[in-house]
């Protein structure tokens, strides 16, 4: 085991200073997805600050306008089974598609342990970068080159993909987000800033390693979701190997506003095709003023953000799969119309 040290940071200041100055230091909170990378050593802290006891993080607030702040530190099974989501039927017609991503996700355990800020900084499940067994990882180890590439890809990305890496993002809750134009609070070195939900994750390019825009000493405070029309008929879909505890092979999150049937507005975006959850614009462009019941056409439009999808060889598959599972989700949302 890599051994290394843990202290309790005292206050949010110094948690990003000590951070924000030391590379070897990194924040751990419900540990679920670090405590598993540091085994695999693909990741090798020297110093683990445990932010758990930082103030007014864990919090979950409904706003007046219907929007919720969710403290970074809230645990995804507090955020699933929140009244707001949860317990009132009336507030819970407004975000169906996080309450079921959260669900969807990991084991009970798990999403009792699991942060939300951990939840979207989590990494991908690529096995070549998990396992560590000496093949090459650009993730892993920057320049070493992409085994995976060339190796077995089959629940790899079809978007979005570099040379240097094809892997995906595995956070379910993540899809919901940015479906719903979520808001990311951080504060770091410089003071607050906030960013759009879908700023916040990357694509690889030359620089796989890098996950998303954080800097050292950045710490996720709280995530924004407005209260959007759409999400109150809102569902996530996800398509895996097996029912439960397992991740996407592809994944969506759909959000629809319709007016005598016909839809007004819809937000798109899946999971398990790219190394960021990704938006489907070009669909919800095409989709708008459709009949819902015309699956046809709604198959066409869908495929209108499938023009650009590069699979490889054991992957492609996804291509149709990844368009059914839009379908579907949509129905279902239009459903809940
Ligand atoms: Fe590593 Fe990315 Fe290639 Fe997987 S896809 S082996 S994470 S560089």
């Amino acid at each position: 085991m890599h051994p290394f040290t843990l202290t309790r940071a005292a206050d949010p200041r110094s948690a990003i200073m000590a951070h924000g100055t030391d590379r070897a230091v990194a924040f751990i909170a419900g540990g679920t997805d670090l405590l598993g990378l540091i085994k695999d050593r693909a990741t090798l802290p020297e110093h683990l600050l445990d932010i758990n006891a930082l103030p007014a993080m864990a919090a979950i607030d409904v706003r007046s306008d219907g929007s919720l702040r969710v403290g970074a530190l809230a645990r995804m099974s507090d955020l699933a089974a929140h009244p707001a989501l949860a317990a009132d039927p009336a507030v819970r017609q407004r975000y169906p598609v996080v309450s079921e991503s959260l669900l969807f996700a990991a084991s009970g355990q798990l999403r009792n342990m699991a942060s939300i800020g951990g939840n979207v900084m989590q990494r991908t499940r690529c096995a070549y970068f998990r396992d560590g067994d000496g093949l090459p990882c650009n993730k892993r180890e920057p320049g070493s080159g992409c085994s995976a590439l060339r190796g077995i890809h089959r629940t790899h990305a079809i978007f979005g993909w570099s040379e240097s890496c094809i892997a995906t993002h595995p956070s379910d809750l993540a899809v919901a987000l940015a479906a719903l134009d979520a808001v990311v609070h951080v504060r770091g070195l410089q003071g607050d800033r906030e960013m759009p939900f879908s700023e916040f994750h990357r694509l690889p390019g030359d620089t796989p390693e890098k996950d998303n825009v954080l800097k050292r000493g950045d710490l996720i405070v709280a995530i924004e979701i407005p209260a959007r029309a759409e999400a109150r008929n809102s569902h996530y879909l996800k398509v895996r190997d097996r029912q439960s505890y397992e991740f996407a092979l592809v994944s969506t999150a759909a959000a629809v506003a319709t007016d005598s049937g016909n839809i007004r507005s819809v937000r798109l975006a899946m999971g398990g095709v790219a190394h960021k959850p990704w938006r489907l614009r070009a669909a919800e462009e095409a989709l708008r003023g459709l009949p819902l019941a015309d699956v046809a056409s709604l198959r066409s439009a869908i495929a209108k953000s499938f023009t650009d999808s590069r699979p490889l060889t054991h992957n492609a598959f996804k291509v149709e799969l990844a368009q059914r599972c839009v379908l579907r989700a949509l129905q279902t949302a239009g459903a809940r119309a």
